[in-house]
């Protein structure tokens, strides 16, 4: 349930191409050549065929339809992909910012005719082998999708999710608990101040604590003044409060109708089946209504206008004085344009991605803001595209210069146009992502498709994608000057441009807060006594109805009997080149070879521990062998599917005091260029570059920037990492490599004047990391190219044997553990033991500038292979869907809460809560609850569905293996896991409980992310920092 940001969506709408292949496809008539028999004019139940299209590219074929009756929208695209996915979309194009889109998007899943229980979406999580479930408000368009791998759960999702969006109940309770309501502070007590509650109230005041999110939104607002666009979809905070129950219910009435809806379905089951469910579930029920939900064109401006907004300050940003955003943003043209669309998208990363492109060389390089702006490139998210060009971190006096650069560059790209390579390297990439297999690919599908559909544009033609390719080649070859034509008419003949500046204002958080202030005593000052009664009662209402015990049984239901008892196996074979572990594994992989080392950190020592995700992000980008970092550059995007470096820390499994530490190697590329894959990864071992000083300032920028942006987004996730620190000892490396001490680290980098300490840094870790003595390798390709690669491995290992030496481990404490546990005589990773480790509780509080709270309680219980760990498992969920859930969002007000098991650790979390420590004492009711064995059977065999629909989650070819090869995890140990699933009861779970997360025998760790908190600051159990 997200309402997303324009930047949020671009990043789902990256094309991530291909799923799941069925291996018994040459057996059977695959689901793509069935649909290729139906024919346009066709009646299938209620609907006609309009246009039958094979996309050989994609391996699918499109069916594209309209239901008669109401006129409703369908696309079809059949593939051999178990992976089944649906969406229906509906346009959805608000004139205010009471974000009416958003609030009606949460209550429709509160329950409906057929459905009527409270909350069936999140319910059927734990009813259902869903692989994805979700609903999104976009700008202009709200969207449910879903997906699942099993027949009758997509039938019983399809069931409800048609009953929630045509025949909700939107009561007005579900109205005041997910919008917005006035309730005493403390429902329960009629004195305690009125204040403004609501899940979408909270959530956008959340969303708006992020500065990139303010910027996105004031940017789209002015771009697009007048109409949809000028306006906040998801909700501006203080216009919540205007929306009013009946115009909720006028907006699903005018907007969520079949004749305003367009369906899309995905995956290898019959589209009949699909038709007749739909047909009679739902549009057999509507007549034809002309929605009227169109988006006019933008007029046009003849002048370029200017615009400046203000944000919060960031404590985390890199450099204080310099945390100004500037961005100049034009309109283009309409996005139901394929190919013009198509071009100016590629036109885009040509221009800005990677350090060959100009906007990089000329705003980036000089190191006058940090990063890019938040808003940067082609956006086709709105009816007209746009394009944005920007720096954020710049100081204010900067601005002059940084406008004078981008009409600059503008110019210099107009007279010199791109280099053929750089172009040539863009298609490759392409060609690349069209063939790498993804487990989501229907997911993809529907967000590429859906803004161009949403303003009635083909969206079959979108899928042609080749056919774009071809003919942008054509067209550069009939007019070299092609696209710096494009950029002189966009760009430069372009009135209809906005440059917006962004600086922090100290006083803006008490200022929103005094508004909110103003707003919540003008509600109040018109209320009667009877009216504050009025609120008084009906929060104890909604108090009420929350802590009813819920009945579901009116919703269908996967049982767990329906659950595979076994999981299929994957073949790998272990071999060796040049002395090194090799894990094989053939797989259907469209032609493309994945490649990944696992190199061991045990021999670097403390002092650069801190060093190792700086190293992991710099040492593909600085440059290696003959090549400058560009050429670099250009060779990796001409040559691979891309190549990084990360860290990797994995708890053993079956000891909490045990690990394996290491940086992890990626890489892929078209079977054709293998040679050229390893000769990259060889300059990278034997001859990395080090020297420039100014490259490297430049990645640390970036990356310290980019840390700071993503706090606000996963604080929930830091605040576990950091509440695991006292933990275990992985734990402790997690928060060093992933957590808040790593964000501070990297902005103290970032402030240096001086690097030198950091370069001397990188080569000290690359010799002892980038070392064949302590790495093993995996490879993925297909079995007919699987033997010349493992040839072109070894001739790899044999180029690097120069940077073989052997180093002493820096901890003594060595255990060594068989890479394949039935060869204990076979090669072996070698993991850090520290048995002596003492778990201790720390209670930390990081205080930031959010108006909300990210909170999380760690307690450490058991490794994977112990007896209680599945338990745990299936309780984290248990709590999370019968208790917590209810606890934290629906009577606290978070937008999310729950707990998890991960790590040997079972952690508490709360996502963007009004609450602080209160939340921890709703985490210690959830263990009295558990305890208490106050649930059903039902409830448990829920929770195992939702753990069995996590556990056989689609595994893409790239990935199979990778779980024993990172973690040593056989196929039988996950067997083995799978069948204590099996056998959880009732009474384990009380007693998993007791042992391990009672109160009085457990080690745990509290972290709080939040704003200044004088409670915690008085008091002495806690640290603040
Ligand atoms: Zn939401």
């Amino acid at each position: 349930m997200f309402w997303q940001a324009k930047t949020a969506i671009q990043k789902l709408r990256h094309l991530r191409l291909n799923g799941q292949q069925r291996l018994w496809k040459s057996m059977s008539t695959s689901a793509r050549e069935r649909a290729t028999q139906y024919q346009p004019g066709q009646r299938i139940h209620g609907f006609t065929v309009r246009e039958v299209v094979a996309v050989p590219d994609l391996f699918l074929t499109a069916v594209k339809l309209s239901h008669d009756k109401t006129g409703a929208q369908y696309l079809h695209a059949a593939r051999d992909d178990s992976n089944n996915l649906f969406s229906v979309q509906f346009r959805t194009t608000p004139l205010d910012s009471t974000g009416v889109p958003h609030i009606l998007e949460h209550t429709v899943l509160c329950g409906s005719e057929k459905y009527p229980c409270r909350d069936p979406f999140f319910k059927m999580l734990n009813r259902s082998l869903s692989t994805f479930m979700n609903a999104f408000t976009a700008s202009d368009y709200t969207m449910y999708p879903f997906s699942t791998q099993n027949g009758k759960d997509f039938h019983n999702l399809l069931s409800v999710y048609l009953d929630a969006v045509f025949f909700p109940c939107l009561r007005e309770q579900d109205f005041r608990q997910e919008g917005w309501r006035l309730e005493n502070e403390n429902p329960a007590d009629p004195d305690t101040p009125l204040v403004f509650k609501g899940v979408v109230f909270n959530e956008m005041k959340g969303a708006f604590s992020d500065n990139e999110r303010v910027y996105g939104q004031h940017l789209q607002n002015k771009l697009y003044p007048d109409h949809t666009y000028s306006v906040v979809s998801g909700g501006e905070p203080l216009a919540i409060p205007d929306l009013t129950w009946e115009q909720l219910r006028q907006f699903h009435a005018t907007h969520y109708h079949p004749s305003n809806a367009r369906f899309f379905t995905y995956g290898d089951l019959p589209l009949e089946q699909h038709l007749k469910q739909i047909e009679e579930e739902a549009l057999s029920k509507f007549e034809r209504i002309n929605p009227n939900t169109e988006v006019p064109a933008q007029p046009r401006w003849s002048n370029p206008r200017e615009d400046h907004v203000t944000c919060s300050p960031d404590a985390l940003a890199p450099d204080q004085s310099r945390q100004n955003t500037l961005c100049v943003s034009f309109l283009l043209g309409d996005i139901t344009d394929t190919f013009e669309n198509f071009t100016l998208s590629l036109l885009s990363s040509l221009m800005i991605s990677g350090p060959n492109a100009p906007f990089y060389k000329a705003l980036i390089e000089p190191k006058i803001g940090t990063d890019f702006s938040s808003v940067v490139g082609y956006d086709g998210s709105t009816k007209e595209a746009s394009f944005s060009i920007g720096l954020q971190g710049m100081a204010e006096e900067d601005t002059e210069t940084v406008k004078h650069i981008i009409s600059q560059t503008i110019n210099d790209i107009i007279e010199n146009g791109f280099e053929d390579e750089r172009i040539e390297a863009l298609l490759h990439k392409i060609e690349i992502q069209m063939k790498h297999q993804s487990t989501n690919f229907g997911l993809s599908l529907a967000s590429y498709i859906a803004s161009s559909w949403n303003h009635d544009g083909d969206p079959v033609e979108l899928l042609q994608i080749n056919e774009s390719v071809s003919r942008f080649r054509q067209a550069l070859k009939e007019n070299p000057h092609f696209l710096q034509d494009k950029v002189r008419q966009y760009f430069k003949e372009n009135g209809h441009r906005l440059t917006l500046s962004m600086s922090p204002d100290e006083n803006y958080l008490e200022k929103q807060a005094k508004e909110e202030e103003e707003k919540l005593h003008r509600k109040i000052k018109g209320l009667s006594d009877a009216d504050k009664t009025d609120i008084y009662e009906k929060g104890l209402e909604l108090l009420a109805a929350q802590s009813e015990t819920q009945d579901a049984s009116c919703l269908p239901a996967l049982r767990v009997s329906d659950v595979e008892p076994t999981i299929p196996v994957t073949a790998v074979q272990m071999g060796s080149a040049g002395g090194v572990p090799v894990q094989l594994c053939e797989q259907p992989t469209n032609g493309l070879v994945y490649f990944r080392a696992m190199c061991s950190l045990n021999t670097v020592p403390e002092e650069l521990r801190l060093y190792i995700p700086l190293f992991c992000s710099v040492i593909t980008k600085m440059g290696c062998g003959a090549m400058d970092y560009r050429q670099q550059a250009q060779q990796m995007e001409l040559r691979t599917g891309g190549m990084s470096v990360s860290t990797q820390i994995t708890p053993d499994s079956n000891h909490l005091d045990v690990y394996e530490q290491g940086v992890l190697l990626s890489s892929s590329c078209l079977e054709r260029n293998l040679p050229h894959m390893f000769h990259l990864w060889s300059d990278i071992f034997n001859s990395p570059h080090f020297e420039d000083e100014e490259r490297l300032r430049v990645l640390v920028m970036m990356a310290a920037q980019e840390l700071a942006n993503g706090i606000s987004y996963s604080g929930h996730m830091y605040a576990m990492t950091r509440a695991g620190r006292h933990l275990t000892p992985a734990g402790d490396l997690q928060e060093t490599f992933g957590g808040m001490e790593q964000v501070k680290f990297m902005k103290r980098i970032a402030e240096m004047s001086d690097l030198t300490q950091v370069l001397r840094a990188l080569p000290r870790i690359q010799k002892l990391v980038l070392n064949p003595e302590s790495m093993r390798c995996a490879i993925n390709a297909t079995p007919q190219k699987m033997s010349d690669t493992t040839v072109q491995l070894e001739k790899f290992m044999e180029g690097i044997a120069g940077s073989r030496r052997h180093h002493k481990p820096v901890k003594s404490n060595i255990t060594e553990m068989p890479l394949d546990p039935l060869n204990e005589s076979g090669p072996k990773r070698k993991l850090i033991s520290e048995l002596n480790f003492h778990p201790c509780p720390m209670k930390t509080f990081f205080t930031m500038p959010f108006p909300v709270h990210f909170i999380s309680e760690s307690v450490r219980t058991v490794p994977f292979s112990h007896q209680d760990y599945a338990s745990l498992c299936v309780l984290a969920r248990l709590m999370t869907a019968k208790f917590l859930h209810g606890e934290i969002r629906e009577k606290g007000g978070a937008y999310g809460g729950g707990a998890r098991m991960g790590g040997g650790l079972f952690s508490f979390y709360s996502y963007r809560d009004p609450n602080s420590v209160q939340t921890l004492s709703a985490f210690h009711k959830g263990v009295d609850w558990a305890k208490s064995g106050q649930f059903t059977q039902q409830d448990v065999d829920e929770a195992k569905l939702s753990i069995f629909s996590a556990v056989d989650s689609p595994v893409a070819p790239a990935h199979k293996g990778m779980s024993r090869f990172l973690s040593g995890v056989t196929d039988e140990m996950k067997q083995q896991h799978r069948e204590r699933l099996f056998a959880v009861t009732h009474k384990s779970l009380v007693e998993a409980a007791g042992r391990h997360l009672s109160i009085a025998h457990r080690t745990c760790s509290v972290a709080i992310l939040g704003p200044e908190n004088d409670a915690v600051r008085k008091d002495p159990s806690w640290v603040v920092k």
